[in-house]
């Protein structure tokens, strides 16, 4: 990274509590009667998840999975590996994941396809942003907070080195190629 980048904010936190307000509005209209699981993908989740279900209210449940890619850090091999699994039998349940972000696809698709072995009554997506630009494989996001440009986010639970994720605004360095 380079040192001289300096932090922007792309969405405040006044910007954030509208988008989770709409997207737990058409959750609930989606969700309401099914005790949904609601599927957090660690650890860039768990900020957007926590907040997400305090808008919430009706029963539903919550469940973490974390998942890595194999091999070097800077470029996607394609290859996800389950690192924590979930402990909720998903089984004839409907499940939402809760992504911070969808950049590949490659990440929500292998869960997906990963979760529908297991025989749920449905899996839907939920992702707080979106960055079209880089996708690699198709994925279906059913819930989207922000479609938001190519760059490096962090805040609000999205780190960059473990660092920034108690950050309460998106943000993004300027100056980082
Ligand atoms: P994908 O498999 O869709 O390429 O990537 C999903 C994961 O990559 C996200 O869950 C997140 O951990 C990481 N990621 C992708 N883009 C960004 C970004 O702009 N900022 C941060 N902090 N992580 C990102």
């Amino acid at each position: 990274m380079n040192p001289r980048a300096e932090l922007r904010v792309l969405f405040n936190r006044r910007e954030i509590e509208a988008a989770v307000r709409r997207l737990a509005s058409e959750i609930s209209q989606d969700y309401r009667n099914k005790n949904p699981v609601l599927l957090g993908i660690l650890r860039g989740s768990f900020v957007f998840l926590a907040d997400l279900i305090r808008h919430l209210d009706f029963p539903l449940e919550v469940d973490f999975i974390e998942l890595s890619s194999y091999g070097s850090s800077t470029q996607t091999s394609g290859k996800i590996k389950v690192v924590k699994k979930l402990e909720t039998p998903v089984r004839d349940h409907d499940v939402l994941i809760v992504e911070d972000i969808v950049d590949t696809g490659l990440t929500t698709a292998f869960l997906i396809k990963y979760l529908k072995r297991q025989k749920p009554a449905s899996v839907r997506l939920c992702a707080l942003t979106d960055k079209p630009s880089r996708r690699e494989v198709p994925v279906k996001i059913d819930y989207i907070g922000f479609t938001v440009p190519n760059k490096f986010l962090v805040g609000y639970g999205l780190d960059a080195n473990q660092k920034f994720r108690n950050l309460p605004d998106i943000c993004y360095f300027e100056g980082e190629a």
